[in-house]
């Protein structure tokens, strides 16, 4: 039962972004403009830094897609 209930849970993930790192490509705002958004520099910063599980699918192919490696999302254990 308690798989059931931890199922209907929504899952969690953090967005880190090592912004010194950014060279300003642009993939990541692209792919998921809901949380990497380009300042006037055409630097990264983000919208929000948690979303759920709605957002995982895009924040992951957004930081996939960053040839400097600079962004990251984490599930978030409870
Ligand atoms: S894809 Fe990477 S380097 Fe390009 S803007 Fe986004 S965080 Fe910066």
């Amino acid at each position: 039962m308690s798989s059931i209930a931890s199922q209907s849970e929504k899952k969690r993930y953090t967005v880190t972004a090592d912004i010194p790192n950014c060279c300003g490509y642009g993939l990541c705002s692209s792919l998921c403009p809901e949380v990497y958004r380009l300042d006037e520099n055409g630097i990264v910063y983000l919208a929000t830094d948690t979303i759920d599980e709605s957002l995982f699918e895009a924040a992951q192919e957004g930081a996939e897609s960053c040839p400097a490696e600079v962004l990251q999302v984490t599930l978030i254990e409870e």
